[in-house]
């Protein structure tokens, strides 16, 4: 037996259900702050990741899939979404467009050589959305704002916005030079790893996983302290701007992130749920001002982030919400052979209405049938034959009373989503009183 090759997975069908609806969620989301889809390809010249993502970093270092195809180009399997995004915005010079800024999101596979862990993969999903063209913070807050948007609209509690700046370039070069003069006496204090990226990827150690609280690193100058007044300017509308739009946030002034491009603004959002285990971070992102031009295209500022969507769905179990309900809505028992057409006509109308519906197709008996219908869940179950054809009625059973009626099949596609209405709501304190079903969720 071949096995899959090791941090992949397949995506089941029992499975493949919620992620239709994370990426239903996305294009809804997407579409009310008016993000349009790009898809870029999956492989690129190796050079763009080298030059775009960074040298340095420990996604160009360690975690490409590189390889050379047959005419002997050095490809790579894309190891996240904005490189490409900036790439094709330059090769199809997107950036002339006279609808700035481009608003454009991305959903798709990505592949890193990591450790395989929960939460972590080789190939993995990433849903991404960029901002590019404006120079302005309340891009930044729009872009975090569209963030946050999707994790309110998947139901998702619990998520901290974790928020800090780094400047623009000068203010990031010079804070650099600030932060080597006070880690140069000190580094081996800090742990292996910090002390290789300390040599080729100074602000990386501030935000070392395994040295949180050492106080070489609690007492480091941070990036935030060391801007100019433009920056600092700019970072307080960043502020400013989420404080309208309510969205809650906590200035982290560790929080550098693992890509070289960024400037200004930085962003990440964590969610602490049991189901996600060590892997807390959802997703970040921040603004990217020199990427554009590093990779070859014009001054174009950006800002942007990435989710991770297996993280969003296992983030989803933790609040129940990640058992998708497929259950049948109703399954249909037709005795005899005069009832039988005149069931899927009714399947038929109940479908198109948006109901999801089965009967047996197996011709087994009464009780089989029966069986069926628990075995798919259904909410109700219909049942005809020959009396109820003769009389326009249908006998529908509720599943979870018991209760049994008679009512005129014309009427059956409503009363279920009176039912279903009826069922459907209950108050869980997160609607903040929008529903508009009277309830007290204030
Ligand atoms: P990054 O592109 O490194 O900023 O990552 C953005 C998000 O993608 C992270 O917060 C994770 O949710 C997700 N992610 C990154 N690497 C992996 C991986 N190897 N497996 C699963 N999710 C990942």
């Amino acid at each position: 037996m071949i096995a899959k090759v090791k941090g992949t997975q397949d995506i089941l069908p029992a499975e493949s259900g919620r992620w239709q609806d994370l990426e239903r969620v996305i294009a809804n989301v997407s579409a009310i702050y008016n993000f349009k889809e790009i898809r870029t390809p999956m492989f690129e010249a190796s050079e763009l990741y080298h030059r775009g993502v960074g040298e340095t970093t420990d996604i160009v270092k360690k975690e490409t899939y590189d390889f050379a195809d047959r005419g002997e180009r050095m490809l790579t399997l894309r190891p996240e979404g904005t490189a490409g995004v900036v790439r094709a915005v330059i090769e199809n010079k997107l950036y002339a467009d006279p609808s700035l800024p481009l608003k454009y999101y991305y959903v798709g596979p990505m592949f890193r050589y990591e450790r395989p862990q929960k939460g972590r993969q080789r190939q993995f999903h990433q849903f991404g959305g960029e901002a590019l063209g404006s120079l302005l913070p309340e891009t930044d807050a729009e872009v975090i704002a569209y963030a946050v948007t999707t994790l309110r609209a998947l139901r998702l509690p619990n998520v901290k916005v974790k928020l800090n700046s780094l400047g623009a370039t000068a203010s990031k070069l010079q804070y650099r030079d600030r932060l080597i003069g006070y880690l140069e006496p000190v580094v081996a204090g800090l742990c292996p790893d910090c002390q290789a990226r300390f040599r080729e990827n100074p602000l990386r150690v501030l935000d070392c996983k395994f040295d949180r609280e050492n106080p070489i690193l609690v007492n480091a100058p941070k990036p935030l302290d060391d801007l100019n007044e433009a920056d600092a300017l700019h970072f307080a509308k960043v502020k400013g701007y989420l404080d309208a739009m309510h969205i809650d946030y906590v200035v982290d002034k560790s929080l550098v992130r693992g890509l070289d491009y960024y400037t200004h603004t930085v962003f990440e959002l964590e969610a602490d749920l049991p189901s996600l285990g060590a892997q807390a971070t959802l997703g970040g992102g921040g603004r990217y001002n020199d990427l554009v031009e590093s990779l070859d295209g014009p001054a174009f500022p950006a800002v942007g982030f990435a989710f991770g969507m297996e993280r969003l769905l296992l983030a989803l179990e933790s609040v129940d919400q990640g058992k998708r309900d497929e259950s049948v809505h109703c399954f249909v028992i037709a005795l005899g052979d005069v009832a039988k057409p005149k069931a899927m006509e009714l399947m038929t109308g109940l479908r198109h209405g948006g109901l999801i519906v089965d009967a047996d197709f197996m011709d087994r008996p009464l009780k089989g049938q029966f069986k069926q219908a628990e075995r798919l869940g259904a909410a109700f179950t219909v049942i005809l034959g020959e009396t109820e054809v003769a009389s326009g009625t249908v006998n529908v059973k509720n599943a979870a009373t018991g209760v049994q009626e008679t009512i005129p099949a014309a009427n059956l596609y409503h009363y279920l989503i009176e039912a279903f209405r009826a069922m459907e709501h209950h108050c869980d304190g997160s609607c903040d009183g929008s529903c508009g079903d009277g309830c007290d969720c204030q």
